[in-house]
């Protein structure tokens, strides 16, 4: 507890899932969160209210991204967020964790629009964001990107998906090496299958299925991941940059 006191924290696509269970684990160790959503406001509200009962400290902020004007209107509603708490505009962490998920489509079936839209969500949107923030980031930040198991296994289907976060994992090496003279850490965290809350994890065939893939035999829960990404912001991963940690639950032990 209070690994994080005093620090303030951005959690990209926190309403649901990984994100609200990172801004909810972020907060606990004393940050204040700034809890993104793209369009699902109720769902981020509810986010800083399971944050505020643990007696910690959110506020929302709504930007949807991969459309024009979303990296002004994000860094627009978060530093006024920051400002009206902390008085000062100062991000000590940055999460980039929204993304587009594929439904998946046969390579031979992309089309330019779902290809365009899955990199300007996954790929382009959190660069910017990060180059954005970074007048914000102090020394001793954090830059965290969320990737995925997909881009270490073959799966046709979701080829763009896998691409857009191949993208995201070169973000982090390349800024590892640019900003460690600054003190930033930028690291990678690879969720597997993780059950998110959405409706297709609660069809028994697909839930069995999908845990097959882990080598515990089960889905990953949202706080499991959090709880890497939680330690990646703190001081104990200090000499870690650059690294992709697997929170997969040994999904890709083969
Ligand atoms: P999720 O439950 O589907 O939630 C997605 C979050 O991102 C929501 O907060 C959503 O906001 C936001 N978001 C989605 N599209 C957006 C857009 N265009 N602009 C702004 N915000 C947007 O996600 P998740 O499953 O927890 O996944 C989180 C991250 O982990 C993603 O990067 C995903 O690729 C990665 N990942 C997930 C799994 C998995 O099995 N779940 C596996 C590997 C990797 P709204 O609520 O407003 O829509």
């Amino acid at each position: 507890m209070n690994k994080l006191r005093g620090k303030t924290a951005l959690v990209t696509g926190s309403s649901r899932g990984i994100g609200r269970a990172t801004a909810v684990g972020l907060a606990r160790e004393g940050a204040l969160i700034a809890v993104h959503y793209a369009h699902n406001e109720q769902a981020a509200q509810e986010t800083v209210a399971l944050i505020e009962k643990d007696g910690g400290r959110a506020f929302t902020v709504g930007a949807e991204l991969g459309v024009p004007g979303d990296i002004d209107q994000l860094f627009s509603g978060l530093e006024a967020g920051l400002k009206q708490h902390t008085g000062r505009t100062t991000l000590d962490i940055l999460v980039n964790n929204a993304g587009e998920t594929s439904t998946g489509t046969a390579p031979e079936e992309v089309s330019a629009e779902e290809f365009d839209k899955t990199f300007a969500v996954n790929a382009k949107a959190p660069f910017f964001i990060t180059q954005r923030a970074l007048p914000l980031i102090p020394d001793g930040g954090r830059v965290i990107n969320i990737s995925s198991g997909l881009t270490r296994v073959a799966n046709p289907s979701q080829i763009v998906y896998s691409m857009s976060k191949g993208a995201i994992e070169q973000l982090t090496l390349n800024l590892a090496r640019h900003l460690a003279p600054r003190g930033i850490n930028v690291n990678t965290v690879i969720p597997g299958i993780t059950d998110n809350g959405h409706a297709i994890f609660k069809v028994p065939e697909v839930r069995e299925q999908m845990s097959q893939l882990s080598a515990f035999k089960r889905l990953g829960e949202p706080d499991e991941v959090a709880d890497a990404i939680v330690f990646l912001a703190t001081d104990e991963a200090r000499w870690i940059t650059g690294a992709a940690l697997d929170a997969s639950g040994g999904s890709l032990l083969g």
